[in-house]
């Protein structure tokens, strides 16, 4: 799933790459005591503090620059436009699934539990009813840092055996909460890399849909916007217009949070119509572009 308005604006707040990272304070140990008394022992001389390797966070980039990146691994970004965004890059379609698919199934999949984790047989059973694959469960993702934890924390307890990039996913989560400690909040979006089913534009669009999203977890002000958005100026027929839509989609339509932020994200945020199209939605365009211009109000700039 993909993104919009932003991208000129947020490639216009374009910024060098650059490294941002925190130096860890060392405590020394003590000196070490000695195994007999001495006489007249002189005072130890203070043992000397070695500097521990600076701890690298995800190196800071603008979307244009995650965009043009060609990831031959899973790799973390640091959106510069705000920096409790941070975008995972995957090499294709596969290796993104792999790390999030488990995740999408408990947070936010129609039908499937909510409470615990589901393993290898019974994700690949609920992925092959939603007449998926693996590869095409969801075509980007987006999740609060707290709910991400809080799958590590299910997995962990149920014994789920991780993926490869479910324990990659694990441990990025992990530095990046040092760099945001709780309870600040942050979001981790994703986009596949270019592949058979992935061309360049379905690329740009899985990254400003995701981008939105991340927006709107990491945006508490654009987030009640949208809110407002949702409960006055949509119609009762339009939002249900939207639930079924995304119920085909596989989002669960009874978390109205996923509701709204989907109805955001393929409104203002998702320019490639093969991803959406206001009719999809049972909108005519003039109608899309009104709901557009308010959700726009006070969109991240
Ligand atoms: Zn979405």
């Amino acid at each position: 799933m993909p993104v919009v308005i932003g991208a000129a604006a947020i490639a216009a707040a374009g910024v060098a790459g650059g490294l941002w990272w925190w130096r860890a304070v060392d405590t020394p140990d003590p000196p070490p005591k000695p195994d007999l008394p001495t006489l007249a022992a002189p005072a130890p001389a203070p043992a000397p503090i070695a500097p521990r390797p600076a701890e690298i966070g995800p190196r800071i980039a603008t979307q244009a620059e995650i965009l043009a990146h060609r990831a031959e691994a899973p790799t973390m970004f640091r959106l510069d436009a705000n920096p409790r965004i941070f975008v995972a890059d995957f090499p294709n379609l596969d290796r993104q699934g792999a790390a999030f698919n488990r995740t999408a199934a408990l947070v936010e999949k129609a039908g499937l539990p909510r409470d615990r984790v589901l393993d290898d047989a019974a994700l690949a059973a609920a992925i092959a009813r939603s007449g998926d694959t693996p590869g095409t469960y969801y075509y980007g993702h987006n999740y609060r840092g707290r709910d991400l934890e809080r799958f590590f924390a299910l997995a962990d307890r149920d014994g789920i055996a991780l993926t490869r990039d479910e324990a990659w996913l694990r441990d990025e989560l992990a530095r990046i909460r040092r760099l945001v400690p709780a309870p600040g909040e942050f979001a981790i979006v994703s986009v596949p890399g270019l592949e058979e089913r992935v061309d360049a534009a379905m690329r740009e669009a899985i990254l400003q849909h995701e981008v939105g999203h991340g927006h709107f977890f990491a945006d508490a002000r654009f987030a009640e916007h949208v809110a407002q958005v949702w409960r006055d100026t949509f119609t009762e027929a339009e939002r249900a217009a939207f639930r079924a839509f995304l119920a085909r989609e596989g989002y669960d339509p009874a978390i109205e949070e996923v509701m709204m932020n989907e109805a955001m994200a393929y409104l203002i945020f998702t320019p490639d119509p093969r991803f959406f199209q206001p009719v999809h939605a049972g909108l005519t365009d003039q109608r899309a572009d009104q709901l557009r211009a308010a959700l726009r109000g006070r969109a991240p700039q």
